[in-house]
């Protein structure tokens, strides 16, 4: 049986309450802990629009993935993080085209000091690397290109964690056939399809990235989307067995992480459960057309068919997560995965004990994101004095 969202009781709200540890029964016994959503991608425009959201959905913080550079929006960024003190990091962009240019190894790196100056808080790195941006020889930069070592050096000397994302879902390196288990996604956006022989296979790029850990023990890496193979999560596994410097978000992903054995899936978020993060991959944009009045544009972590998404979609798309960590498989059976257009078929929730859902939820973000960027800035947390105020001063 398939279980609709609005079934799971405690998704009906923010800071609803969360499973019991034993995770075999569905009695609520502590709220959920406040929310740090690790992936989103918010423009500089839609801040408030953004933290509406997340008000609605008990999500505390937002890191924004998408903060640009000095070239492309940085001081925008920089205005409308202030406008809510605590509630918003920003991430660097770097702009890759300018990597050509000779003096991109120096300059980048002094980009990044300047950005973080400001009050940037880490480095995001999309999939361009590895599968766009060019490289020597008319193919593209590898993600483990040696010109690129200054970057990753100087975000470990920085202190700030490099957000990575490489490589894609498995089903994007095959042919776009009926077959193709992924072709709902790719009709809608065929430019995903990383099929072609031209582009390094989808292990090579894995490989590459997997080299940047080993040989940057110095800086911490989020790698995005389960490293990008929640189709194999021994792999996943071994790799935060090996590298104590990597960490995973889930953004996007429960269609995968959610299709392989529960009580499997729920050990390994048990093993690893300071080193992976939440996250959903949400978008969130204002657009102003000239001579109408401005839309929020929304995007759930993929494309959405039929009508856009609304404030609605964004409740059943959090909801979706929420009742995947804390339900358990052996009361709800088969749960809709967050993404529908990610695949036609459901998965099974993981009924996490409360201090990995606090570790998964918030603490592992707070830690790796939100207490090193106050301790850079010197200063304390907004939102603690906040609360402290509220307790004080009723
Ligand atoms: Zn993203």
């Amino acid at each position: 049986m398939v279980l609709a969202t609005s079934a799971c009781s405690r998704c009906s709200a923010p800071n609803a309450p969360a499973s019991s540890s034993t995770g075999a029964t569905n009695t609520p016994t502590t709220p959920r802990p406040p929310i740090i959503e690790v992936h989103g991608h918010i423009g500089a425009t839609a801040y408030e629009e953004a933290l509406a959201l997340a008000d609605e959905n008990g999500i505390e913080r937002i890191v924004n993935l998408s903060g640009g550079n000095q070239a492309r929006g940085l001081e925008r960024h920089v205005a409308a993080m202030k406008r809510h003190p605590g509630r918003i990091a920003v991430f660097f962009n770097v702009p890759w085209q300018f990597h050509q240019d000779p003096r991109f190894a120096a300059e980048i790196p002094a980009a990044m000091e300047r950005a973080v100056l400001a009050g940037y808080a880490g480095l995001k790195v999309p999939k361009a690397l590895g599968l766009s941006v060019p490289g020597p020889n008319g193919g593209f930069l590898a993600v483990d290109d040696p010109s690129l070592d200054s970057i990753w050096a100087k975000a470990g000397e920085l202190g700030i964690p490099v957000s990575i994302h490489t490589g894609d879902p498995k089903a994007f390196f095959e042919p776009i056939t009926p077959q193709n288990e992924r072709i709902e996604e790719l009709g809608e956006a065929p430019n995903w399809s990383f099929a072609d022989p031209k582009y390094p296979r989808r292990e090579t790029l894995l490989a590459q990235r997997d080299n940047l850990l080993a040989r940057h023990r110095n800086t911490t890496f989020i790698l995005v989307h389960f490293a990008n193979n929640p189709e194999d999560i021994d792999y996943v596994d071994r790799l935060l067995d090996e590298n104590p410097n990597a960490n995973v978000d889930v953004s996007a992903r429960l269609a995968e992480i959610g299709r392989h054995n529960p009580d499997k899936v729920r050990r390994l978020f048990i093993k690893h459960k300071d080193r992976i993060l939440f996250g959903s991959d949400l978008g969130v944009h204002v657009r102003k057309r000239k001579g109408s009045t401005p839309e929020l544009s929304l995007f759930l972590g993929s494309l959405t068919k039929g009508d856009p998404p609304t404030r609605a979609s964004v409740k059943t798309f959090y909801d979706r997560h929420w009742t995947f960590f804390e339900s358990d498989h052996r009361d709800t059976g088969t749960i809709p995965h967050p993404v529908p257009i990610q695949g036609n078929w459901a998965i099974r929730p993981i009924s996490l004990p409360e201090d990995v859902l606090r570790a998964v939820y918030h603490d592992n973000a707070y830690r790796l994101i939100f207490a090193p960027h106050f301790a850079r800035q010197g200063v304390s947390d907004p939102l603690l004095k906040k609360k402290t105020n509220v307790t004080l001063d009723p």
